[in-house]
């Protein structure tokens, strides 16, 4: 039998009863924002996420790479919470709501009841119907996804170096990146240049600077939701920089040894996914109407149709800005969305009048190639080449949450781009426990 589970709630609010509880489920930029917004609200905000930290998510294929440790891009969320007297955070995974009951059900078997529900449990990548193919994949979409792939991509130069066997030699320099977005493009470059300079001096049996990589994209062109000629300036700049570019072709086979491009078999050590997203499975919890990738639709002001106390934001969550497309998933979307929700719900609870619908103020996209290269698109204005990576880097560097994180984001980066070199490039075995403990959704 399920067990009830009541957390303590605070005393009654001047006579007149219980405070509301405020349920977060998942301490992403949606979630965090939403916890933040409702920092004066009379309510017991409790945050719950199946990890303990708070992760960006855009700096992690550093991580991947070599250039920052895992502490640089993530921070514990009690402690971004620690000053918030109304917030009380728990690590506990959810799988299931009851809409009937007002609860969320943990996978501990555990319940918990809540007044009002924001659902901020972002999206996993997504295999176009192909799940077997995630097997023999590594996507980047956790810590532990990460240094999984620093742990691949530096033993396989490893091996290399003590193989006799040229073949295998080739398939252990061989890295295929899946996906030319953002994450495809800024992976494939950077581990292009990992090879072709940080490692090219270290080692005395193999040339590093041999290793493939390889980019492909389905469309005819990476970054496609880039304006102009930003996408061909991405292509240019990623084949400078040793990356074998392969537009309008697909894959077809993904198996423990490679995978098949347009017909042709390629071995390789590692698949680096970053194709399709899929939302994580709230709208399933719910029973509610989801968009193709499994976001739940939701109303103007986030909330789920038919239950007003129900909010869904962020890459969980299906927003139509009045177009007929939905918003994209990106970070100023979660966090724009999050603090709308939590401001709305602090109004309700006080009695104030609703906010208007939610609008999302587009600030721009950007997206970066290799150490010195990015591409920006401002809407009114483009920028590219160096004048466009020091921009995103600044831009980056403040977007991290705490200024620990900024400061020692700020030296490695230094230190990176001067030396060429890579702070964090030891091999631990972390990875190990990390894959028996990989998810996908
Ligand atoms: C590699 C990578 C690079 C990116 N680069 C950029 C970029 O440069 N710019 C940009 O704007 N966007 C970028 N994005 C997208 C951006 O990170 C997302 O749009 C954003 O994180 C969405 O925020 P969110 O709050 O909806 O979800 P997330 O930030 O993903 O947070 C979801 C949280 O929910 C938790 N959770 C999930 N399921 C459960 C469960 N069942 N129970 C409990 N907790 C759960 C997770 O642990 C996680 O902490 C990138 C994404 C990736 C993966």
């Amino acid at each position: 039998m399920r067990k009830a589970y009541e957390l303590r709630r605070s005393s009654k609010v001047s006579g007149v009863g219980m405070r509301p509880r405020i349920v977060i489920v998942g301490a992403g930029f949606g979630g965090i924002a939403a916890a933040r917004a409702l920092k004066r609200a009379e309510a017991d905000i409790l945050l719950i996420d199946r990890t303990n930290h708070h992760l960006f998510q855009p700096l992690l294929y550093q991580v991947a790479t070599a250039a920052l440790s895992p502490a640089d891009i993530a921070t514990a969320t009690r402690v971004l919470l620690r000053g918030q007297h109304n917030a009380t955070v728990i690590m506990a995974e959810v799988v299931g709501v009851d809409t009937t009951d007002k609860a969320l059900n943990l996978a501990d078997g555990r319940s918990i009841t809540f007044d009002y529900l924001v659902l901020a449990t972002g999206a996993a990548y997504s295999f176009f119907g192909h799940d077997e193919w995630a097997e023999h994949s590594q996507v980047l979409k956790s810590l532990d996804d990460a240094l999984d792939i620093r742990e691949r991509l530096l033993s396989a130069f490893e091996r290399a170096e003590q193989c006799d066997d040229r073949d295998e030699v080739k398939r252990l320099l061989t890295f295929v990146v899946v996906g030319g977005g953002p994450t495809g493009v800024e992976l494939a470059g950077t581990i292009a240049e990992l090879a072709r300079t940080t490692l090219a001096r270290d080692f005395r049996h193999i040339d590093p600077r041999s290793a493939r990589i390889i980019l492909c994209e389905a469309g005819q062109q990476v970054l496609g939701a880039f304006p102009k000629d930003l996408p061909a300036y991405a292509s240019k700049a990623l084949a400078s920089l040793g990356v074998d570019v392969r537009l309008g072709q697909a894959v077809s086979l993904v198996d423990a040894d490679g995978i098949v491009l347009a017909g042709e078999r390629i071995d390789a050590e590692m698949i680096l996914w970053c194709a399709g997203t899929q939302a994580r499975p709230a709208a399933r919890w719910l029973g509610a109407g989801s968009a193709r990738n499994g976001a739940v639709k939701v109303l103007p002001d986030c909330s789920v149709p038919d239950h007003p106390d129900i909010f869904a934001i962020g890459d969980v969550a299906s927003f139509d800005p009045g177009t007929g497309k939905p918003l994209p998933g990106l970070a100023p979307v979660a966090k724009q969305q999050g603090r709308y929700v939590g401001k709305l719900l602090a109004d309700r609870i006080a009695g104030r009048t609703s906010p208007q619908p939610f609008e999302y103020h587009d600030l721009g996209t950007m997206a970066v190639i290799g150490r010195s290269r990015a591409i920006a698109d401002f809407r009114s204005f483009q920028l590219k080449g160096l004048l466009a990576w020091v921009t995103w880097s600044m831009v980056h560097l403040m977007l991290l949450v705490d200024f620990r994180s900024r400061l020692l984001v700020y030296v490695n980066w230094s230190w990176a781009w001067f030396t060429y070199g890579r702070g964090a490039r030891l091999l631990t075995g972390q990875s190990n426990t990390a894959r028996s403990r990989r998810r996908t959704i």
